[in-house]
């Protein structure tokens, strides 16, 4: 069963999130659990997750997956935001669990100076100190690698799983397209996505690949700027999406929409994917 959600608000109750999914035609899902530009975690209560869990069950609107923060980075050098952040990672991870969702994803961070290398051992390190819960996997995403920004390749994504005391049963991935592409990885032609593909094998593994950020990208190739664009509207376009949404290796991944929230907003987006897949 095609998979394919978007990032709603939990505002009003978590359960909202859920009603959000099916208003805009959506049957999986992604949201925060706290703001996403502050390092505070209110846990949830037990009655608002197993209300959560509830509805999402009853209307089959599954799997979803809790985006951390953006405040959170584990390849920093400085001791006390890398402690910070795992502080936060922690209470998230913790309620992630709490509401039965399955997977936690997060963005690797920036070395800031330290070097490419000591950024991949501060993440492999950081993570090792974390609880993860047998119920959830921990994802990291790929980055379109502005500035010192580590994760932009599969190789940077792999070397801090397998660094990690953690592996590939706690750990795995989660792959954005705006950044694959803005990042430098071309899936445009049937050959591009097929080479792509061949180094996602290479270093992280098809199977490691849990879940699909979908979002177009409003600057060019290997800009290595992150900024979405609606689905087929930005450089990637439709063709790039017509590859990736339908390759036999991605498309029983479950995907959610990151795209703008403009006059267009995520129910344009879920009837653009569903029309160019096959
Ligand atoms: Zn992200
Ligand atoms: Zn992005």
């Amino acid at each position: 069963m095609f998979r394919l959600g978007a990032h709603v608000s939990i505002s009003g109750g978590l359960h909202r999130a859920v009603e959000r999914e099916e208003e805009t035609g959506g049957n999986c899902g992604q949201i925060f659990v706290g703001s996403p530009r502050g390092w505070k975690v209110k846990q949830p209560d037990e009655e608002d997750a197993k209300r959560f869990r509830e509805l999402a069950e009853k209307k089959d609107i599954k799997p979803w997956i809790v985006h951390s923060t953006y405040l959170i980075n584990l390849a920093t050098p400085k001791e006390e935001l890398g402690n910070k952040s795992l502080e936060t990672m922690q209470a998230e991870i913790d309620a992630t669990s709490k509401l039965g969702i399955p997977y936690y994803v997060f963005h690797p961070g920036a070395h800031t100076g330290a070097g490419v290398e000591r950024g991949i051992e501060n993440v492999a390190e950081r993570l090792s100190k974390l609880e993860i819960h047998d119920d959830v996997k921990v994802l990291l995403e790929n980055t379109a690698g502005k500035g010192t920004t580590l994760g932009q390749t599969f190789g940077e994504l792999s070397r801090m799983i397998d660094i990690s005391d953690c592996g590939y049963e706690k750990l795995g991935v989660c792959l954005d397209t705006c950044h694959m592409y803005s990042g430098g990885y071309d899936f445009s032609t049937e050959g591009k996505l097929e080479e792509l593909l061949d180094k996602l094998e290479k270093n992280v593994g098809l199977k490691n690949v849990h879940f699909l950020h979908l979002n177009d990208s409003k600057y060019s190739f290997a800009s290595e700027k992150d900024e979405h664009e609606h689905i087929g509207e930005g450089k990637i376009g439709e063709r790039g999406f017509r590859l990736f949404v339908n390759h036999k290796k991605l498309r029983d991944k479950p995907m959610v929409l990151e795209t703008p929230v403009d006059e267009r907003g995520f129910a344009w987006n879920i009837s653009k994917v569903k029309e160019i897949r096959n």
